[in-house]
């Protein structure tokens, strides 16, 4: 077996990839076994919370003694972290480094392939069984007396490659402490049965609706996918039934991912215990139903909207996570360059008129709206809200809901609204004819109004406004800017590096002034920390237009969209395109994420 590398050998391979100094080395060297007791303390008591049980073992490796020291690297503008560290080991000794994407494992592979107690003594997850031979992923390849059990074991050649330990463990804990749970559902509620995909069977098998939800196994399993969709940021939860088993997806920073597959058997429990969170009817599996509930993490309540659908394979429920944080998201934070930050500024700052948010679903308008009115609350003003649904519930505004089916409309609701003395009037979604008077009327009668229209760019909630038959002078009269937004993946700031763009890339972005040059940008090469996607969080990209006189006189001629905004662009307004490439230039954002995320300008 070859000698595994003690501590000495790995900082010296650190300083002789240029990554720590001799001073740090001797460090290092004389204060490491100190440093050691404090981290298996602190290791001890995480991997107790993370597997949730008392009894652990758990050895500090070489590597992960380095990092918590927490150097700068001497190469680099970043911190020395155990990532690095194990490349830098990997490199040196010539095995094959991964990264370990929990997202792009094959569930089933991981859990079946070794036992949880097993890959946690020893540290290993299968990633691949390509071509007869198994791919591990390993802190320590080579250890050959390992490998060779394995070998042994599996019956086939194995493959080791060295990934850090921080991301394995992480994996062990997840995917096999969501198996415990998920195998000790399937045995209480007798999956093993033929045609048990049936959800009448289920049913009968399981005897009462009650045990299938509140089964311990299955409170877990839910409880565990609640707190993991809430740890990963995740907006929405998607439980769908498929044909063989079922499918949970998780919206993460705008995007679906698939995180586990979980038995076919032990889907209409889940489904069932989400249904009873939220005091649906749980007898009743063919009619949508629609319900919430709220849960803690940590300290933080947060509320979870629940919808569930028949499918052709069984009930399909979606969660929505409502991040109470979202309301009480800065201004500041939301992604506004000062300059557009200041006109959006002037604009809510304004006694009287009316402000328009506009983009499609999912572009962070309503986020932008509550933040605005979070900033503008005092004591001193009266804002009422009307909404539909109410999205968040906060005490400083006085939130009503719009109940279309019996009448109480944005539009009606309106009027009743202006008898409350109100200063600042939310509405939020102009949708029809009616809304659209009577928020430009409140407007006009010394009211703030703020509302969202679906419109690709600013300019066009114009002529969206002349469409739903509004006066040109009532609109000319009213409006005060218009802010198209959309939001864009930001990157990792834990593992970007500069790259340059194309030339091809800077054309085909049309970037003025920089025909045929490239660009210095920046991207995540993808780490445990954005799950190795690269991006983590979103920023807002806008498109500001202040309603000066100019903009006046052309909607009161009712000019086209694109001769508003073509004058706007000439008084300064940055298009959506040119503000996500400005983010971009910044290092914020990506090449392909302002290319997805905004149109090319058309004037
Ligand atoms: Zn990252």
């Amino acid at each position: 077996m070859p000698a595994a590398p003690d501590l000495s050998r790995v900082l010296d391979m650190l300083v002789d990839a240029g990554m720590i100094r001799v001073g740090q080395k001797q460090d290092v060297l004389n204060r490491g076994k100190e440093q050691a007791r404090h981290l298996l303390l602190d290791r001890r008591a995480e991997l107790r919370r993370l597997l949730g049980r008392q009894r652990v073992s758990y050895a500090i490796s070489e590597i992960e003694l380095i990092a918590s020291f927490r150097f700068k690297r001497a190469d680099m503008d970043t911190v020395l972290e155990e990532e690095a560290i194990t490349e830098a080991v990997a490199l040196a000794l010539g095995y094959p480094f991964v990264r370990v994407d929990p997202l792009k494992l094959d569930f089933k592979l991981v859990v079946d392939a070794f036992g949880g107690p097993f890959a946690e003594k020893h540290l290993v997850i299968a990633i691949a069984d390509t071509g007869g031979v198994l791919t591990v992923a390993v802190t320590d390849p080579w250890n050959t007396e390992l490998l060779g059990s394995l070998a042994q074991f599996k019956q086939k050649p194995i493959r080791p490659v060295m990934a850090p330990k921080f991301e394995i463990l992480r994996v062990i804990a997840e995917f096999h402490g969501f198996r415990r749970s998920m195998r000790a559902a399937e045995v209480e509620l007798g999956v093993e049965l033929p045609d048990i995909s049936n959800l009448e069977a289920l049913y009968k098998v399981s005897g009462t609706n009650e045990l299938e939800a509140t089964d311990q196994p299955v409170v877990q399993a839910v409880w565990y996918l609640l707190n993991y969709a809430h740890d990963q940021r995740a907006s929405d939860i998607h439980i769908e039934p498929k044909r063989e088993d079922a499918l949970v997806r998780m919206r993460i920073d705008g995007v679906l991912h698939s995180v586990h597959r979980m038995p076919k058997g032990v889907h209409p429990a889940v489904v069932s215990r989400v249904k009873l969170l939220a005091r649906l009817d749980i007898a009743e599996k063919r009619r949508p139903q629609d319900g919430r509930f709220k849960t803690v993490f940590g300290k933080e309540e947060v509320e979870l909207r629940v919808s569930t659908i028949p499918t052709a394979f069984g009930e399909k429920a979606v969660i929505r996570i409502f991040d109470p944080s979202v309301l009480k998201q800065p201004l500041e934070d939301l992604g506004f360059f000062p300059r557009e930050h200041a006109l959006y500024e002037s604009f809510v700052r304004a006694s009287n008129g009316m402000v328009l948010l506009t983009g499609p679903t999912g572009s962070g308008k309503t986020t932008t709206l509550y933040s605005t009115l979070h900033h503008i609350a005092s004591p001193r003003v009266n804002i009422c809200t009307l909404e539909d649904p109410i999205e968040m519930v906060h005490e400083a505004f006085n939130q009503m809901a719009m109940q279309p089916k019996i009448g109480f409309t944005f539009g009606t609701a309106l009027r009743n609204v202006l008898r409350q003395d109100p200063d600042v009037i939310m509405v939020g979604e102009i949708r029809d004819a009616e809304t659209a008077d009577g928020a430009i009327q409140a407007a006009l009668t010394g009211h703030l109004v703020l509302s969202t229209l679906h419109t690709n760019d600013a300019a066009s909630a114009v002529s969206r406004l002349f469409d739903l038959g509004v006066y040109p002078f009532l609109i000319s009269g009213a409006l005060i800017g218009v802010v198209a937004q959309r939001l864009v993946r930001k990157v990792c700031v834990h593992c970007s590096t500069e790259e340059l763009l194309t030339s091809e890339q800077v054309d085909q972005l049309r970037i003025k002034g920089a025909e045929g040059r490239r660009l210095k940008v920046r991207r995540g090469k993808g780490c445990v920390r954005c799950r190795g996607t690269g991006y983590r969080g979103r920023t807002g990209v806008f498109e500001v237009m202040k309603i000066t006189p100019r903009l006046q006189r052309l909607i009161q001629e009712k000019a086209p969209a694109q001769e508003i905004k073509r004058e706007a662009l000439n008084e300064g307004m940055m298009t959506l395109r040119e503000y996500a490439i400005k983010k971009m230039a910044k290092g914020e954002t990506t090449y392909e994420e302002v290319l997805a995320m905004t149109d090319e300008a058309m004037v």
